[in-house]
């Protein structure tokens, strides 16, 4: 990209040193964590951005969007770059915009609805929540790096979403502003249901600059690793309490040995071929939890206050998709799937995988409240990677016996099963961004020359 650019930018900006062209610079903040798949691995390797911009402000962004618009220079969004699938990785060089300075709580309010901007880290915010009471419904276990916008953009769900659904349900995403990539690029508010036109649509429909999340009433929560014998004991018992309306939990993770194994910090708290259950559970009910465990033969090898993020040992750091990192971290051939197990027949399901797939799968369960309000044994297994042949045989066969499968191994929105079957993110990149400017190559169904036909207008 010509140095043209790069200048032209910084006049823009009105300062230079938030234009940023060193190549490794750059190259860094065109990564996310499409790594954790080798078959992401070998389509990403080598893509970048040519320069990045720091705004610091929603005007900024405008102004950057209308330069970019008119030089039809392509605008892939970040902020904080932990995303799994390559969301946050240019295909088509260009500008990366990075809202992490744009990171101000601006409220948050008497009814639990917080204000911010995009580029606030999750773990900020949650901290600055629990001084007036309230907490985030559900956050990923990247919370201490990830932020709020990226979320939005790129997350799903994670710890809370055994109690509060993932962040697409129960009106989590109150409402959230956008900016427009047009010519004269707009600020657009989405509230109710038309913050589903934004959410998960990886930044390739609009910029979101100002985001109200509704939080929950904060909860005295404290940590317990239960160990069983056997994993459908362990498994039993994560069920009952993930399901139990009268249980007050944050999360509830069931990991079949030999994945305990892999979690080094805390091997103290992983009996040799135990399964584990981790707990975030209320204070309060701690002690019943711990008889349940003892009931059922289990062994309690941890309890303990829970004082915030920064708590050793903080259990999360093993959970979601940091469980797939300590595997990695013990065998760089393993990867994983996205699944959504069928509560009525998840025992079967599971015995047909393992009959099928033997060790090349390990089951990692995340409980979480589904839009219907009903607790289903969501999963993230660990697979042993050894062809894409195979990989996507054990998808196929998955979806074959019901288990909803999410791919993190596609790079497009369509691809990752977050995308809405009414197109909603589709027609507002039709509308938002006419061009394709915005993370281009990621929502493989809009083509630009059909944009003035599917919308009769441009805006
Ligand atoms: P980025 O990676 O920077 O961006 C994600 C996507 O959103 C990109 O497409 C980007 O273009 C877009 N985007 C970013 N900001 C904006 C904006 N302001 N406007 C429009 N689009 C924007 N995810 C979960 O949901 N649950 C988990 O439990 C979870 N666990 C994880 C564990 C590990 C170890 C890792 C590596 C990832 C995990 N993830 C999880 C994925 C990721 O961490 C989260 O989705 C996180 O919220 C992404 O935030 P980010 O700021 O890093 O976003």
């Amino acid at each position: 990209m010509s140095l043209n650019h790069a200048n032209a930018l910084a006049s823009i900006l009105g300062d230079e040193s938030r234009v940023l062209t060193h190549p490794q610079v750059v190259e860094r903040l065109s990564r996310d964590f499409y790594w954790y798949s080798p078959v992401l691995r070998k389509q990403l390797d080598g893509k970048v951005g040519d320069l990045v911009v720091q705004p610091v402000s929603t005007r900024e962004i405008q102004s950057v969007l209308r330069y970019c618009h008119v030089q039809s220079l392509p605008v892939t969004v970040r902020g904080a770059g932990t995303g799994n699938y390559g969301q946050a990785v240019p295909l088509q060089g260009g500008v990366v915009l990075d809202l992490a300075r744009m990171d101000q709580i601006e409220a948050i309010q008497p009814d639990g609805v917080a204000v911010c901007q995009p580029g606030v880290r999750l773990g900020a915010l949650e901290t600055e929540a629990r001084k007036t009471g309230w907490e985030l419904r559900c956050y990923p276990s990247t919370i201490v790096k990830a932020s709020v916008g990226g979320f939005l953009g790129g997350g799903s769900g994670g710890i809370g979403s055994v109690a509060h659904g993932g962040l697409r349900d129960f009106n989590t995403v109150r409402a959230l502003e956008v900016v427009t990539m047009e010519s004269e690029p707009q600020v657009v508010r989405h509230e109710g249901e038309a913050v589903h036109e934004i959410l998960h649509a990886w930044g390739t429909n609009g910029v979101i600059t100002r985001i109200w999340l509704a939080l929950a009433p904060a909860v005295d929560w404290s940590q317990c690793v239960a160990a069983f014998d056997h994993f459908e004991a362990a498994f039993d018992f994560s069920e009952r309490v993930a399901t139990g309306d009268s249980w007050i939990k944050r999360l509830v993770t069931t990991f079949e040995w030999p994945i305990p194994s892999f979690f080094t910090p805390v091997k103290q708290y992983a009996p040799q071929g135990k399964s584990l259950i981790f707990f975030l559970i209320s204070s309060g009910q701690l002690g019943m939890l711990e008889a349940g465990v003892r009931e059922l033969n289990g062994e309690v090898t941890y309890s303990g206050s829970y004082a915030g993020l920064r708590t050793i040992p903080l259990l999360s750091d093993y959970t979601w998709n940091h469980t797939t990192l300590w595997a990695l971290k013990t065998d760089p051939a393993y990867t994983y799937l996205q699944c959504g197990f069928d509560p009525a027949t998840v025992r079967d399901q599971m015995r047909q995988l393992r009959e099928r797939f033997g060790q090349e799968i390990l089951f990692h369960m995340e409980f979480m409240k589904n839009g219907s309000g009903q607790v289903i044994p969501g999963a993230i297994p660990i697979v042993y990677y050894t062809t894409e042949e195979r990989l996507n045989e054990m998808i196929s066969f998955c979806r074959e016996i019901g288990v909803f499968v999410a791919n993190p191994h596609v790079n497009n929105v369509e691809g990752g099963g977050r995308y809405r079957a009414d197109n909603v993110q589709l027609l507002a990149k039709m509308r938002n961004d006419p061009k394709g400017l915005l993370n281009p190559g990621k929502m493989i169904t809009f083509h630009a020359e059909n944009v003035t036909a599917a919308t009769g207008t441009t805006r």
